[in-house]
């Protein structure tokens, strides 16, 4: 390893942390794992300082689980306060196929300052993306707004967002969790990218798959530095940790730079620093 690969070169950052959540985690397998996985607007905005992320952009938990049940439009009000009231946090409006009135409550929250876009959970809400996708991407078209959507189950395969992200090329998409597949295959997001036309898909690294050496690496080697986006889906997984793969990752500072702050810049229009 090089010098220039040292994490002590971008550790500094003040990253921007485009994937995480806010509230109750309601899987109801396992009422421990349910708690790890829950945490206020405090909790997440205190990791997130501690591991040097200036910006956290969350969903609320309460908006996608129980899977079939999630309240989208309470969940949406909850993150709407919760940002308001925590500096750090930024938030994605929940949209769903299912909720007719989600269509109107995320217009309205689209205008919103600390509103970055919309989130999309096929596996959450029970619905397959090649079908419902052109309701989703229309509305998100009309807005100019960015997407942001788990990938990699049997709802949410990467490949089947690529023909809407070519329809609808004012749409930029953000795949969620990097090396996520349901088949054990951790290169559909990076195959959708590269078999996207308009240049609008991204990645993000909010997969606990990226504990795999070499995937991260992998991914910037074929798509390149500038389509992937740091994510931590903080409280699901430990923020810190997520932050602590990329500062040490076996790549170049400044495609580490890229990834943890510059991309979201571009993508989001934040002001560096
Ligand atoms: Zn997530």
């Amino acid at each position: 390893m090089t010098d220039a690969m040292a994490m002590t070169q971008t550790a500094s950052i003040r990253a921007i942390d485009v994937h995480a959540h806010v509230g109750w985690y309601r899987r109801g397998v396992n009422a421990h794992m349910d708690r790890f996985c829950s945490a206020t607007a405090k909790v997440i905005s205190d990791r997130a300082r501690r591991a040097r992320i200036r910006w956290t952009m969350v969903s609320p938990l309460r908006a996608l689980l129980p899977r079939g049940h999630g309240d989208v439009l309470a969940g949406n009000e909850e993150a709407r306060k919760a940002v308001a009231s925590t500096r750090n946090l930024l938030m994605w409006a929940v949209l769903s196929p299912h909720n007719p009135a989600s269509f109107s409550q995320v217009a309205e929250l689209l205008t919103l300052r600390k509103c970055v876009g919309i989130k999309i959970h096929p596996e959450e809400h029970l619905y397959a993306i090649r079908r419902e996708g052109k309701a989703l991407f229309e509305f998100a078209a009309r807005h100019r707004a960015v997407i942001l959507t788990h990938s990699g189950e049997k709802n949410s395969m990467p490949a089947e967002f690529v023909k809407w992200a070519d329809r609808f090329p004012e749409v930029r998409l953000i795949l969620g969790h990097l090396g996520c597949g349901w088949d054990g295959d951790p290169t559909h997001q990076v195959r959708a990218v590269q078999r996207s036309k308009r240049g609008n898909v991204f990645v993000d690294t909010s997969s606990a798959m990226n504990v795999t050496p070499g995937l991260i690496e992998w991914a910037v080697g074929e798509i390149g530095a500038e389509k992937v986006l740091f994510g931590t889906d903080s409280p699901c997984y430990f923020a810190p940790m997520q932050r602590a793969r990329i500062d040490f990752a076996e790549l170049r500072d400044s495609q580490k730079r890229r990834i943890l702050v510059e991309n979201a810049c571009a993508l989001f229009g934040l002001k560096k620093g």
